[in-house]
This record gives structure tokens, sequence and C-alpha cells, in this order.
């Protein structure tokens, strides 16, 4: 896993990140951005992309590839992190970089510090380029349409997980805090403790046992299954408590296979306190048991979660087999090979875009 060094953020100039944020914006239409259009689309007052590019692929924050049609940059990871964490570093919910504390299928979880000195969790989502999860189910449904952008996918996974949060967190349900959002990064509060799969004993089996069906239930009567409920993403703090996370998977309770994802989830805790701790109950929640009370997807929605968006992101992981497709929907941000020559009107647009984000963050140099 390639280390984060947060200090090249102090080396980058504005024109630096204005090159970056070009590359980042041409790729929503070319998986291979041209130097001319990054040209355009930088605007730079007094020229010199060439040699920012090649800095830029020197620091491995772009690369130049030969495609089949036409060469081009494109943003490496690196280069999509520091542009997130240039805006979470202005905005002083992540100074300082500490160690990483999980790789996980989708994710790469860091421990970072805040203006005030405190420790919180990064998540870096990265979906769409290696996926262990459902290779086939993946493969056959490569076939049939061109790649969905990671840019895209690891941004809607991030932005979609995020707003789960905030309306489980407004809601008093036991998982961290979230703290910030850009592009793919989520900041939340760190949870002192482990995983639940590294816990061999505990004072009351029983009462977990209760708290966790509980909680499932609990989501459900607000609308929601967690979808990935194991022992793996329910951490025990240090006082005991079970916190909930990792939830880019969640999805409604009216989804078509629902009953089977709650059952799934239930099933998990039961096997998990059997094989851990001997403990089995007669007593364990059915799907019919919820009453969608107060459904929190209203408030995903209000968030600009298009339900495309929620397909594109639920395909990608796996949640949705192909054949459910009614139609060969193009993912809305495709990225294709093709040259597509753009407008002026589009390419203003972008200048634009770029123009706004590099001005509307304070300059991280300067602080
Ligand atoms: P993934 O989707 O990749 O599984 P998770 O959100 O489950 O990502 O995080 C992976 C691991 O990182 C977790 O199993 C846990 O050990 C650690 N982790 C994640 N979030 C936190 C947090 N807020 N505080 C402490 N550790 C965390
Ligand atoms: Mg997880």
């Amino acid at each position: 896993m390639g280390k984060l060094n947060v200090t090249i953020l102090r080396y980058l100039t504005r024109d630096d990140f204005r090159v970056l944020t070009a590359i980042e914006m041409g790729m929503k239409n070319h998986e291979l951005v041209p130097a001319s259009l990054a040209a355009q689309i930088a605007n730079l007052r007094y020229g010199g992309v060439h040699k920012l590019l090649k800095e830029l692929c020197k620091h491995r924050l772009l690369s130049y590839e030969r495609g089949k049609h036409y060469d081009g940059y494109r943003l490496t990871n690196s280069g999509y992190d520091y542009l997130a964490l240039r805006v979470l570093a202005q905005r002083g919910t992540v100074t300082s970089f500490g160690n990483q504390i999980g790789i996980g299928k989708e994710s790469n979880i860091y421990i970072v510090a805040n203006d005030d000195g405190d420790s919180v969790c990064l998540k870096l989502h990265r979906l769409g380029r290696t996926c262990f999860r459902n290779i086939k189910s993946k493969r056959d449904y490569h076939q049939h349409r061109k790649s969905a952008s990671w840019l895209y996918l690891s941004r809607l996974s991030a932005t979609r997980e995020y707003a789960y949060m905030k309306a489980l967190y407004d809601r008093g349900f036991p998982i961290p805090k979230p703290i910030d959002l850009n592009r793919h990064c989520v900041v939340m509060e760190l949870v002192e403790g482990g995983p639940l799969c590294g816990v061999y004993k505990v004072d009351d089996v029983g009462l977990l046992y209760d708290e966790l069906m509980n909680l499932i239930v609990k989501l459900g009567n607000h609308g929601v299954i967690h979808s990935d409920f194991n022992e793996f993403n329910i951490m025990i703090t240090n006082s005991g408590k079970p916190i909930l996370i990792d939830f880019p998977q969640m999805i409604s309770t009216e989804h078509v296979d629902a009953a089977t994802y709650f059952e799934r989830d239930v099933k998990c805790v039961r096997e998990f306190f059997k094989r851990r701790f001997n403990y089995e109950s007669e007593l364990y929640p059915t799907f019919h048991d919820i009453s969608r009370e107060d459904c929190i997807d209203v408030e995903i929605k209000a968030s600009g979660l298009t339900k495309q968006m929620e397909k594109d992101l639920l395909k990608e992981i796996g949640m949705i087999k192909v054949e459910d497709e009614e139609t060969e929907d193009e993912c809305s941000e495709s990225a294709s090979e093709e040259n597509r020559s753009m407008d002026d009107s589009e390419v203003n647009y972008l200048q634009l875009q770029v123009e706004n984000s590099v001005k509307s963050e304070t300059f991280v140099n300067a602080k």
C-alpha cells in the first residue's frame, strides 16, 4: 500500500493543484486526458502546463499512459488522495498523519490528527479498480458496458457512507461521529477499542447478543439494513460497548432482497456467538419484526444521491445482480477511452470549476 506523505502538500503550488484539478475534471469524460485538454481546462495565466504535468508524474500524482487511440494523463490514487487531503487540511479536519490501521476490501483506514491535535479516523474509499467480491458477476457485468470511473465510484461510496452515518448518528445510533467528507475521504471519530473479531471474552455475552440484535431491528425500524453486519464491522470499545462501522453497502428495507440481507445479518451474529462464545439463543429477530417508523431514506435522497448513483454503487459492490437491470443504462459518469472532443461551453464550464475549487480553498502554504 502506498504510504501517504502529507508533506508533499506543502511543496505543491497553487498551479500544481490547478493542473491536478484539471485532470480530475477532464477524467469525467476521458479515461486519459490529453495534454492539450489539460492546458485548456487549467487555463494557467503564464502557461507552462507541460512542465507541471511532468513534475506531477514524477511525484506519482499523475501518470502518463498510452491508450488505444491516444495518449494522455490520468490521476493516480495518490493524486486523488492529495486533492481531497488538501481540502481537509484547509478545513483543519486532517492536519497530520499517523498509522494505517486497516486495509479493508474497499478502503484504506488511517489514524490522523485534526487542528486541535485530536486523533480521528480517515477512511479512503477505493472502488472500481480491484474488487475481491463478486468477481464473476462483475466480469459478466463489465462485458456489457464500459467500466465505470473509479473516481466516480469511490466518491460515491464515501458520499453514501457519510450521508448514512450522519442520519444514523443524529438518531443516536452507536456509530462513530461523522466529521467531514471530501471526494472519496470520510473523516470520523476514532473508536477506542477493537473489532469484535478480536474479542474472546466478554462480561455478559447474552447482553451483547441482545444489544446487537436490537441494533439490527432498530436499523430496520428506520428503513435500512446494514448488509455487512459481522464481527469485522462491529467495534467493541474499551468499556465493552458495541459501535457499528462500515456503511457503503447499506440498503433500504424496500430493496427487493431486503429480507435476505436482513436475515443474513442476523445469521452472522448468531453463528459468530455460537462459534466464539458457545452461546445460542432461541430469540432472534426476523424481517417481519420490523416496523418502518422513521425512515432515513428520505434524508439520504435529500443529500443529492440519486437513484442512478445508488444503482451504480450497489452494482459495483455486487448488491444488484446484472440480470436485475431493466435497461442497459450507462453509469452516470462512465469513463470513455474515446477522445470525445469538448465544445467551448463545456471547456468554459470546467475552467470555472477549477477556478472555484482553487480559489475557494485558502492556500495551504499560506497557513
Ligand atoms: P472496509 O469497508 O474496507 O471493510 P471498514 O470501515 O470496515 O472498511 O474499516 C476497516 C477496519 O478499519 C475496521 O475493521 C476497523 O478495524 C478499522 N476502523 C474503521 N473505522 C474505524 C474507526 N472509526 N475507529 C477505529 N477503527 C476503525
Ligand atoms: Mg469492513
